[in-house]
């Protein structure tokens, strides 16, 4: 079975105060979230601080970018290694805002996926479409190039370890969520998808996570559908409350 994985993308959001504060408020009711597992995303320069608020709590920390390049003269960047040092076990690849207002392509996020991988990261990688193109009846092929754009070149073993999370732009911080039937089935397109390039044994171990304006009152609904192991949560993340809100119903 897989375990539900509930992450926090704190985006450019707090300071080193209020990260430090919101970490040790996660990380002292971290117990009471049940079966799945935790995992905060802070901005880089808070990485190392908001590690050490979290403690010995079960709760992981996460980068929400890298570069994919080991190190040298790529001012301003930051390496898979860098983030494993300050203490990250994932990181957030491809969000939609490094797509569509960093302008980060496929064979970029494909880049970092397999630099990560190779560093010991587990990347969360995130696909989605656009509203213009979910109503243009493209949903599925949006999902399928950047799926198969984003993860090429992945042994089954890497893919088995890889999360994938399901973020239609429409969604993302617009507090308009994607009904639970909308976000299933295109969970369970891209679980085929991973059938089909690895087989059915990695398909199954694969966690899907849905994100866009996930709350507490629409989380359990989200996370009861077969194909959603857990959510990628934006602004409900930043409200301790919320976010282990969201973590019981999962
Ligand atoms: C996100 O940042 O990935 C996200 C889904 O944001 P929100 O939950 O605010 O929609």
């Amino acid at each position: 079975m897989r375990r539900p994985l509930i992450a926090g993308n704190w985006k450019m959001n707090t300071d080193r105060s209020s990260g430090t504060d919101l970490a040790s408020a996660i990380a002292g009711r971290a117990g009471d979230a049940g079966d799945v597992d935790l995992l905060v995303c802070p901005p880089s320069v808070y990485l190392a601080s908001v590690k050490e608020s979290l403690g010995s709590a079960e709760v992981a920390l996460g980068g929400q970018n890298m570069y994919h390049e080991a190190s040298g003269a790529f001012t301003g960047e930051t390496s898979a290694d860098m983030l494993k040092d300050v203490g990250c076990k994932y990181v957030i690849l491809g969000h939609s805002e490094r797509r569509h207002v960093m302008g980060e392509s496929d064979s970029d996020v494909n880049k970092k996926t397999l630099a990560a991988l190779d560093a010991g990261l587990i990347p969360v990688v995130c696909v989605g479409e656009l509203l213009e193109e979910r109503e243009a009846g493209n949903t599925a092929a949006v999902i399928k190039a950047q799926f198969e754009g984003s993860l090429a070149g992945l042994t089954a073993d890497q893919m088995a370890k890889t999360v994938v999370a399901y973020e239609p732009v429409w969604a993302i911080g617009t507090g308009k969520v994607a009904s639970p039937e909308q976000a299933e089935e295109v969970h369970a397109d891209l679980r085929s998808l991973i059938a089909d390039s690895y087989n059915a044994e990695t398909a199954e171990q694969v966690r899907i996570l849905y994100g866009g304006s996930v709350k507490p009152g629409n989380a359990a609904e989200l996370l009861g559908q077969d194909n959603i192991d857990g959510a990628l949560i934006g602004g409900a993340s930043l409200k301790a409350d919320d976010f282990l809100a969201i973590a019981a119903a999962g």
